[in-house]
């Protein structure tokens, strides 16, 4: 039977970040992805926004692996040559909302997050003519990437070190023997690894689960809607987050392709589905409308969704990322990542050098 160092169960971007930063030390790295590319799921369908860490609990995993992963991914785009672009984002507040924009402005800076400032309402007229002219919080080093080139590059650089892939790969079974685990492929292929990565996804739960590791995860969907005529603008623009901890709100991102999108929006569902629902345009119009006043519901289209991994159910107050070797319930070298949802993508390598740190 083959065996392996690593076995690394998902090829999304936090699966290949994490070979890819395994494999500059370790061999005998296997990656396992149940599609037949890489990338197809959780890390296809988001905002492809390079966050700045403006918005989560101060020492939090999404706070540190955020602030630390940006300084990393924009390293690596420059390096690499992966397109990016540091437009910035104009985070805008009505004005009943401006002592909350205050706490969120407060939180940021309390949390590191030291290049944000204010701007007032000539300030935003300057800078975006289109935008809501409120008060506003300014970050300058959020940005956008493409994440296909990011992924791309991340598997050439693995597979250069060595590192195999094998796709149309589902992980079936998994059993602890002798302080080794045995993985079986839905093809009833079986091989030996010693270190298992569980980075599935949407799909992480059943791979938790095939050894008893009992841990629940709720899909919240996301829709977004195009908008064309394309609306001139250089910057993101965003409103205040949720406060049901279900996402940032619907909020206005350019493409390094020149398109702009609205959303994403946020609702729990039971099944996986990527169906947009076209008479959500009306409800997206009215957030629209929010950041740019002048659009029309003639220009809203239906784009594309994606689903949130979230480890809280509606209402309840937001999880922070589980990345946990499993020692405490029986599995030493067994490494479970859950809950992964955003800034997972801009977190990317600092998970990656996280996960490397605990083996
Ligand atoms: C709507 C939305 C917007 C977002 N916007 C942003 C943003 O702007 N910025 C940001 O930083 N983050 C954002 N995120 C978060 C970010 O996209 C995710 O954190 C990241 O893509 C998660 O990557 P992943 O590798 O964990 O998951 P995935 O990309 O889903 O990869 C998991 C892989 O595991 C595979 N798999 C599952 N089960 C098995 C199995 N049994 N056997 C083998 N393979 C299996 C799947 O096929 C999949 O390829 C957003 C997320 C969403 C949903």
């Amino acid at each position: 039977m083959d065996k392996f160092n690593f076995t690394i169960i998902g090829a999304g971007v936090i699966g290949l970040s994490i070979a890819f930063d395994l494999s500059k030390t370790f061999n005998h790295i296997v990656l396992v992805e149940k599609n037949e590319s890489f990338g197809q799921e959780i890390s296809s369908r988001n905002s492809e926004v390079i966050h700045a860490g403006l918005y989560y609990q101060k020492n939090s995993l999404k706070s540190r692996l955020c602030q630390e992963g940006k300084v990393f991914l924009y390293e690596y785009c420059e390096k690499n040559k992966i397109p990016f672009r540091k437009c910035g984002k104009i985070l805008v507040a009505k004005h009943e909302q401006e002592n909350e924009l205050m706490n969120l402005f407060m939180k940021a800076i309390d949390n590191g997050v030291s290049d944000c400032y204010l701007l007032n309402k000539e300030n935003i007229t300057n800078l975006e003519p289109l935008a809501f002219p409120g008060k506003a919080i300014f970050s300058p080093s959020t940005g956008i990437i493409d994440t296909h080139a990011f992924m791309k590059s991340l598997k050439q650089k693995f597979e250069d070190n060595n590192g195999i892939i094998s796709f149309a790969s589902k992980v079936v079974g998994i059993q602890y023997i002798n302080r080794m685990y045995k993985i079986r492929l839905s093809n009833n292929f079986e091989f030996i690894s010693e270190v298992v990565i569980n980075c599935a996804g949407l799909g992480s739960t059943e791979i938790s689960n095939l050894l008893d590791i009992r841990k629940e995860v709720f899909l919240c969907k996301g829709d977004y809607f195009r908008i064309s005529p394309v609306p001139k603008i250089n910057h993101l623009l965003y409103p205040l987050p949720l406060k049901e901890n279900t996402g940032l709100g619907v909020h206005v991102t350019i493409d390094l392709g020149g398109g702009v999108k609205l959303g994403p929006d946020a609702s729990y569902v039971n099944q996986i589905d990527y169906k947009i629902n076209e008479r959500k345009a009306s409800d997206f119009l009215m957030e629209g409308r929010k950041l740019i006043p002048s659009l029309t519901i003639d220009c809203i289209y239906p784009d594309m969704s994606g689903i949130r991994p979230k480890l809280q159910k509606y209402g309840e107050t937001e999880q922070d990322f589980y990345i946990t070797e499993e020692t405490a319930n029986g599995y030493k070298g067994f490494i479970n990542l859950l809950g992964i949802e955003s800034p997972g993508l801009t977190a990317s390598l600092a998970i990656a050098k996280y996960v490397t740190n605990l083996l």
